[in-house]
Formats: C-alpha cells, sequence, structure tokens
C-alpha cells in the first residue's frame, strides 16, 4: 500500500478522498489553488502545497505544478477524482513515466474510451449494444450523410468524437437541416475540442439515463455493482441519482452487466469506471464510458456496502479486488441530490459566503460535503456543494428520508437548489419512478417551462 497520496482536485470529492485515505492509515497530501486555501480537506491533510492561481487552468488542471508537488511531498500515487484532469491520459502518463501511479485505468485505456467514436468500436466489438448510428467519423460526402441519416430515420443527432459535458451536440429534424447542422457541429468542436471529427447516432426521444458502476484489478478480476438511474438532469448535467435503477427487467440487468464485465475484459480496464447508457423501451444504448470516480458513486456504495474509493486506491496499489461478483448482494435502495451553489429557477451560479450551514442527518442519511461556516464557495468552480444521499429498504423509505433531510438542510448566505430538490422529491412522476421520468423530464415540466 501507498505511504502518501496526493489529492489532485477540490471541494466534496477532496475530502471523499482524505477521509478514504484516512481509514487506509495513508498520509495526504491536498493541492490547492489561491482561492481554496481555505478548503476544509486543506485543512485536514497532513501537508499541502499551492499549485497556482485561481484560473483552474493554471491550477487545478496544470500537470507540472501537480507533478512537483508530487515531487517536493514525496507522494507516490495520484488520486484525480472526477473532472480536471480524471480523464487526461497525457497527465496519466506523464506520472506513469516519472514514477508515480495514477489511481485509474491505464493511459492507453483512457484514450480508447476518451474518445467516443473509438469507444463505440470497442463497444461493439465486446458487443455492448451502441445506439444505432454512423459506427465511425462522418466522411466528406454530403450523399452519404443524406441516405445514412434516412436508414437510421429521423431525428439524428450529430456528435463531436471528443466532446464531452454535454457540449458539442446538435439535434436535426429532417433532411433540410442536416447538412448545416453537421457543419456547425464540425466547427464547434474544431474550436471546444480542437478536432472537427463528428459522428451521426439516432436521436432518442424519451430515454432514461442508465448506468452500470464496474470495478476491476490489475489482476483481471473484473465486477460490476450494478445499475444506477441518473435521468434527472438540467442541461444534460445529473440532479438526482438512484441505485438501482428502478424498472429495469431481469433480464435485461443479467445481459447488459455481462456485457460491461466483457468490455472490461477485453479492453483490460483496471479501477472504477462507470458506462452509460440511454434506456429506452426496455433497450439499452451504450453513449460512453466514464473512466474515472463518478460523482454519484455514492448510491452504490449504499446499496452494495462497499468503499469504492477505497476498493479504487487498493487496486491502484495492486491489490487483489476483496470481493468477487457472488459478494456483491443489492440491498435496499438509495437517492443522491446534488446541492449547487446556483438560483433554482435560473441555475444562475450563486457564490459567496455561507454565513451557516447545518447538515441533516439521522438513520440512512449520509452527506458528503465540505461546507462549515463562514466558508466562502468560490466563484471558478462547478457549483457542486454538497450530496445528500439517502438510503432505505424500500424505494419510498429513501425517498421519504430525503424529503425530511431536505427539510433539515439549512444553508443560509447563498442561493441553492434546495428548494427544487424538495419539489422534484414530491412530483407524481419521480415518486412513480422507472419509466414515468426521462431525460427531458425536468426540462419539459410546467414549472421549468414558465420561466
Ligand atoms: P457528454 O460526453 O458530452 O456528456 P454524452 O454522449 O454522454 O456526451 O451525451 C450527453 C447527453 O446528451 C446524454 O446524457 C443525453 O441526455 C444526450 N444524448 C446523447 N446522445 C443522445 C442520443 N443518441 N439520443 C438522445 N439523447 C442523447
Amino acid at each position: 500500500m501507498f505511504n502518501r497520496l496526493l489529492i489532485a482536485n477540490r471541494g466534496e470529492i477532496a475530502l471523499r478522498i482524505l477521509r478514504a485515505c484516512k481509514e487506509l492509515g495513508i498520509s495526504t497530501v491536498a493541492v490547492y489553488s489561491q482561492a481554496d486555501k481555505d478548503l476544509m480537506h486543506v485543512r485536514m491533510a497532513d501537508q499541502s502545497v499551492c499549485i497556482g492561481p485561481n484560473s483552474s487552468a493554471e491550477s487545478y488542471l496544470n500537470i507540472a505544478a501537480i507533478i512537483s508537488a508530487c515531487e517536493v511531498t514525496g507522494a507516490e500515487a495520484v488520486h484525480p477524482g472526477y473532472g480536471f484532469l480524471a480523464e487526461n491520459a497525457d497527465f496519466a502518463e506523464q506520472l506513469e513515466r516519472t514514477g508515480y501511479t495514477f489511481v485509474g485505468p491505464s493511459p492507453a485505456v483512457i484514450r480508447l474510451m476518451g474518445d467516443k467514436v473509438s469507444a463505440i468500436r470497442a463497444m461493439q466489438k465486446a458487443k455492448v449494444p451502441t445506439v444505432p448510428g454512423s459506427a465511425g467519423v462522418l466522411g466528406p460526402n454530403k450523399e452519404e450523410h443524406r441516405a445514412l441519416a434516412n436508414k437510421i430515420g429521423y431525428p439524428v443527432i450529430i456528435k463531436a468524437a471528443a466532446g464531452g459535458g454535454g457540449r458539442g451536440m446538435r439535434v436535426v429534424a429532417n433532411e433540410d437541416d442536416l447538412a448545416e447542422a453537421i457543419d456547425l457541429t464540425r466547427n464547434e468542436a474544431k474550436v471546444a475540442f480542437g478536432d472537427n471529427a463528428v459522428y451521426m447516432e439516432k436521436f432518442l426521444t424519451a430515454p432514461r439515463h442508465v448506468e452500470v458502476q464496474v470495478m476491476a484489478d490489475k489482476h483481471g478480476n473484473v465486477v460490476h455493482l450494478g445499475t444506477r438511474d441518473c435521468s434527472i438532469q438540467r442541461r444534460h448535467q445529473k440532479l438526482v441519482e438512484e441505485a438501482p435503477a428502478p424498472d429495469v427487467s431481469p433480464d435485461a440487468y443479467q445481459s447488459i452487466t455481462q456485457a460491461c464485465v466483457r468490455a472490461c475484459q477485453q479492453i483490460n480496464y483496471v479501477g472504477a469506471g462507470t458506462f452509460e447508457f440511454l434506456y429506452e423501451k426496455g433497450n439499452f444504448y451504450f453513449i460512453e464510458m466514464n473512466t474515472r470516480i463518478q460523482v454519484e458513486h455514492p448510491v452504490t456504495e449504499m446499496v452494495t456496502g462497499y468503499d469504492l474509493v477505497k476498493e479504487q486506491i487498493k487496486v491502484a496499489s495492486g491489490e487483489r479486488l476483496v470481493f468477487q461478483q457472488k459478494d456483491i448482494v443489492m440491498r435496499g435502495h438509495a437517492i443522491e441530490c446534488r446541492i449547487n451553489a446556483e438560483d433554482y429557477r435560473s441555475f444562475i451560479p450563486s457564490p459567496g459566503k455561507i454565513t451557516h450551514f447545518h447538515a441533516p442527518g439521522g438513520p440512512g442519511v449520509r452527506v458528503d460535503s465540505h461546507l462549515y461556516d463562514d466558508y466562502t464557495v468560490p466563484p471558478y468552480y462547478d457549483s457542486l456543494i454538497a450530496k445528500i444521499i439517502t438510503y432505505g429498504d424500500t424505494r419510498a423509505t429513501a425517498m421519504r428520508r430525503m424529503g425530511a433531510a431536505l427539510e433539515e438542510i439549512y444553508i443560509a448566505g447563498i442561493e441553492t437548489n434546495v428548494e427544487l430538490h424538495r419539489d422534484i422529491m414530491q412530483a407524481a412522476e419521480f415518486v412513480a419512478g422507472g419509466d414515468a421520468i426521462s431525460i427531458n423530464y425536468l426540462a419539459t415540466r410546467p414549472a421549468e417551462q414558465a420561466l
């Protein structure tokens, strides 16, 4: 096991990683930008190093500064969390070359899955179901584009191969708009990602977002830890997640989880990962793989009883997975609400000083948050300030506990989206769950449309 680990992230996930290290007896190094010197995990870490000014480009994305921090502090491994450098193959490669362990899969695997087109190809090889589409980058021939779209059937979606974060996508309703949409997406992709490669998929009109958590060690052991439903999204960003995904037939569950395990074996996957699918009318369609820990990992931890962050670190150090597939038993139901520093109607960020913070508690309630009284949320980074996770023996119990926790939580001084979560927990569609919700749910609610 490592003696010392550097946490290349901030906020709640940095604190989450620090807690896992404490349990494992690993000494911790926090790195932070000037704006983040008062972060909770920076105060609690054994060592801390300022790696740059406020802008993330000059701090949390500054590979040279992070590697120097490893050298100065004697860290042996780096946990990237999510976002920032978590899916940056060059970062993983440079760490490896300079003798540090990246907590995650190999640079080659990050690269393979980071390019959406090569990822889709790898999935097809492993017989993981994908969205009907071009199965490759679109060439220059407009006639071919029209023929392909007609074959797939409108609406179609044009997506940047190098896209991410919900950007670089355009839905096309009919042939008249096709050529222009391809040109526009190409240009945007070139500017945003430095790569103008685009591909085409069928646009699914009312799917759910269902994903499969996997975990693999360096000795060829691969397991899945079931499903999550993350269909409650605003602007393609998840707001509420739950495990297991409701209303998935045992047959569909069996075949999709087996397909994910098979895919991991084929690509030599190591660490924690998530296969994301659109799920419509009982069918799964792969959209992408996240080669890192995800924000919503706690719901899986609650229903399986395993600590995924601890397992990630152990696997990176070369240990075998402590569990086999037969040990993983899903019990009960868990829900997570992402609390953001933003106006709950307009989603406009609301950074500033938290004058008072009171966390909810009680049986089956977990709060992952770096907040404390008088902490100032800086304007430079993601607006996630807390995750409330509730657990119950049934979905109804988890939901009622979430309702109570959302009444109890108190965050003064800034705007948050707590009110929106209270609404969602009471909405007839969410209470029904499963196929009553699609990824369009939040955008099409009357309350949201009235704005
Ligand atoms: P990103 O990497 O930018 O998050 P994804 O490929 O994961 O891109 O897609 C993000 C979101 O866009 C999905 O969660 C879904 O809401 C929507 N989306 C993507 N592809 C399709 C599709 N073929 N049909 C319908 N919606 C889609």
